[in-house]
C-alpha cells in the first residue's frame, strides 16, 4: 500500500535477520542442562548438541560444502539428523531431507534435481545408494552414518565415518550472519502423477513456523500443551517436512528429546517408559500401530501428549486413544507448508465437557495458528459460507508457505493460482472457524451427482468395534458415476465374526439420525490383512484404487454383487 513510512534507521542500524541459528541459542540459554537421546545409544546435553553442530561445520566445510550447497540426509530419526537440522543450513548450505521410503528411480531423480553435493547416508541405506550412486552425477562425497563399528560393503568411497571425522575436526565454527531469505532446506512430495516435486523453505520462513507453532501450542491455555519442561520424541520421519517443524521447536524451549532411530514398536515403547517422553507426533497409522499393541493396556501412558496430522483422526482411534488416557488431538498441513497450518484448540468449555463430546474436536483439525490467512472457496474463488457443512478447498496464505516447487514455474503458478495456494483439501469451517477436513479434492466420491467423503465414512466405520483399520475409496459404477468400496481390517478377536452385511447395518443406525446420506453406504467391503501405506505411512488410496480395480476385472459379475 502507497503511503505507508518505512524508516529504516541510519547506516549503522543492524537490521536482524531471522536465522535458524537464532534457534538453537535460545534453547542453549534457558535449558543447557537438559538431554538428547538416541536409542538407547547415545545421551548427551545441549552444550554437547552445539558442539557437536559446530563439528559438523567444519567436516562439511571439509568437504568442500560452501553457501548455496546442498547437503543430503539419509537417515532414521537421529540426534545426527538434529546436528544436520542446524549445521547444516547454518552454514548458509541447504539440506536436503531424503525421503528413505521413494523408489531408487525416484530416490536418483530428487537427489540429481536437487543437486545434492554431499550425502550423509545411513549404513542401512548404503545398499540403495550403491544401486543409484553411478547416477548421482552431483555429489562430491559420501559421509557414513552408522551406530555399528562394522562397515557395510559398498563400492562407494567414503570421506569418513561421521563420529570419526566430527572426533577429527574442531568444535568451533564461525557461524556468520547473512540473509535470512537465504534457502535453508528442500525435500520432495511425491504427488499423484509425474516425478516427485520438489518444495523449499527459507531460514525466516523456518523461524517463524518456529515462534508460530511455539504460540500455538505452548502458549495458548487448551489441551496437549508443549512446553519446555516436556520430554519429546518424534514419530514423523525427520526427512518429512522438518518433523513438522517441532525438532526446531524442541531446540527453541530447550526440551529433553529423544530420537528413536529406526520406528520399531519395541523401542518406541521402552524410550516413551523409560525416557518418560510426554509429547510426539504421528500419522495416524502410527497410533494406530501403539493403540492397538497388547502392552499399551498394561503400562500408564496417561502423561502423553499426541498431536496427530497428515492423515484425519478417525473418531474410533481418537477414542480408543482417549480411553488410554492419551491427550490425543489433530493439526493440519501438507509438505507445501512447512507444514503447520492448523492445530486443535479446545476452549475452557470444551475442555470441561465429557470425552464423547470432545472427540469431534479433537478429530477436526482446528483453527488456523497465528498469521495463517485460510479461506474455503468455491470452484469460481468465491468464499464458501461458515456453517459447518457447505463444503470449498482450503486456500491460504502464511509467511511460511513454499514459494513454488524446485524449477518447476507451471507447477508452481499452478499451487499459486491467483495469488494464493491452492492445496486440494476440501473442507468445511464452522461458525467458531474451526476447520474439518471432508476429504482430499481427488479422493472425494461422486456418486449419483452427489459428493460423499470418504473420511467421514471411514470415521464411522471406525467406531464399529470389531474395525481395526479402514480406508474408503470411490469406484467407477455405470448407473451412478462412482460408488463407496470400503475395505477393511477386522480386529483378530472379531476375524471371521462380522460381514460386510453387518457393518452396513451399522452404518445405517447413521443414516437413520442423519448423520450420513444413505448412498454414503459401501454396496461392497473387502476385507483385507493389510491396507497399503505411502512412503510416510498414510493409508495408499492410489495404490488401493488401482489394486482393487485390477482385482473387480478379474473377478465375474457375480463376484461384484458380493462383498468379498
Ligand atoms: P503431505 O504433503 O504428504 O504432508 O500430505 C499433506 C496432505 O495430508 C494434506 O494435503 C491433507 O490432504 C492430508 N492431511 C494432513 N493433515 C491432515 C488432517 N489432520 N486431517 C486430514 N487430512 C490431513
Amino acid at each position: 500500500m502507497a503511503g505507508t513510512k518505512i524508516i529504516r534507521g541510519v547506516e549503522e542500524t543492524h537490521q536482524f535477520q531471522l536465522l535458524i541459528k537464532n534457534i538453537l541459542d535460545a534453547g542453549l540459554r534457558y535449558e543447557p542442562h537438559r538431554e538428547i537421546v538416541y536409542r538407547d545409544l547415545v545421551r548427551y546435553d545441549y552444550f554437547k548438541l552445539k558442539e557437536r553442530i559446530g563439528r559438523l561445520a567444519n567436516v562439511l566445510s571439509g568437504l568442500g560444502v560452501g553457501p548455496g550447497d546442498t547437503v543430503a540426509v539419509f537417515d532414521w530419526d537421529s540426534h545426527r539428523y538434529l546436528e544436520a537440522y542446524f549445521a547444516v543450513p547454518m552454514m548458509g548450505a541447504i539440506m536436503h531431507t531424503v525421503n528413505v521410503r521413494l523408489s531408487p528411480a525416484q530416490l536418483g531423480y530428487t537427489m540429481r534435481h536437487a543437486e545434492d553435493k554431499v550425502v550423509l547416508v545411513n549404513s542401512e541405506f548404503v545398499p540403495l545408494i550403491d544401486k543409484i550412486s553411478g547416477d548421482l552425477t552431483s555429489v562430491k562425497q559420501f559421509v557414513l552414518l552408522t551406530d555399528e563399528k562394522k562397515r557395510p560393503e559398498s563400492t562407494i568411497e567414503f570421506a569418513g565415518e561421521y563420529e570419526e571425522l566430527l572426533a577429527k575436526s574442531r568444535p568451533d565454527y564461525n557461524f556468520e550472519e547473512f540473509d535470512e531469505n537465504s534457502i535453508a532446506t528442500v525435500f520432495y512430495t511425491t504427488g499423484t502423477t509425474g516425478e516427485p516435486k520438489g518444495v523449499y523453505f527459507s531460514h525466516r520462513q523456518l523461524v517463524l513456523h518456529t515462534l508460530a507453532i511455539t504460540a500455538s501450542v505452548g502458549a495458548y491455555q487448551s489441551q496437549g500443551r508443549f512446553r519446555s519442561d516436556d520430554v519429546y520424541m518424534p514419530l514423523t520421519p525427520m526427512f518429512h517436512v522438518h518433523a513438522w517443524g517441532l525438532p526446531y521447536m524442541a531446540t527453541m524451549l530447550g526440551v529433553k528429546q529423544v530420537y528413536p532411530g529406526k520406528y520399531e514398536p519395541a523401542m518406541l515403547l521402552k524410550l516413551l517408559l523409560s525416557e518418560g517422553v510426554t509429547l510426539s507426533h504421528c500419522v495416524p497409522t502410527i497410533l494406530h500401530m501403539l493403540v492397538s499393541s497388547p502392552v499399551a493396556k498394561s503400562v500408564d501412558l496417561s502423561k502423553w501428549k499426541v498431536i496427530i496430522g497428515g492423515a484425519a483422526l478417525p473418531k474410533g482411534l481418537a477414542e480408543a486413544t482417549l480411553k488410554l488416557g492419551i491427550d490425543v488431538y489433530s493439526g493440519y498441513g501438507m509438505s507445501e507448508t512447512c507444514p503447520v497450518l492448523t492445530i486443535t484448540y479446545l476452549t475452557k468449555e470444551m475442555l470441561e465437557s465429557d470425552t464423547s463430546s470432545q472427540v469431534k474436536y479433537r478429530v477436526k483439525t482446528g483453527i488456523p495458528v497465528p498469521f495463517v490467512d485460510l479461506k474455503i472457496v468455491d470452484e469460481k474463488g468465491n468464499e464458501v459460507v461458515h456453517d459447518g457443512k457447505s463444503v470449498g478447498e482450503i486456500v491460504v496464505r502464511a509467511p511460511w508457505l513454499t514459494q513454488g516447487y524446485l524449477k518447476d514455474d507451471d507447477m508452481s503458478r499452478q499451487l499459486w493460482r491467483g495469488g494464493w495456494l491452492h492445496t486440494g483439501d476440501m473442507a468445511n469451517i464452522d461458525q467458531q472457524g474451526y476447520v474439518e477436513i471432508v476429504d482430499r479434492l481427488k479422493d472425494m466420491i461422486k456418486t449419483g451427482g452427489e459428493w460423499v467423503s470418504s473420511l467421514e465414512i471411514e470415521s464411522i466405520l471406525s467406531q464399529n468395534e470389531a474395525v481395526s483399520e479402514v480406508a474408503v475409496i470411490g469406484l467407477p459404477s455405470e448407473k451412478w458415476g462412482e460408488r463407496p468400496y470400503a475395505v477393511v481390517v477386522l480386529k483378530p478377536e472379531f476375524a471371521g465374526q462380522t460381514d460386510g452385511n453387518a457393518l452396513r447395518v451399522f452404518l445405517k443406525k447413521f443414516v437413520d439420525e442423519g448423520v450420513l446420506n444413505s448412498w454414503s453406504v459401501p454396496d461392497k467391503v473387502l476385507f483385507t490383512d493389510s491396507i497399503p501405506k505411502t512412503s510416510v505411512g498414510k493409508m495408499d488410496k492410489k495404490k488401493l484404487r488401482a489394486d482393487l480395480a485390477a482385482t473387480l476385472t478379474l473377478l465375474n459379475n457375480e463376484n461384484l454383487k458380493k462383498d468379498m
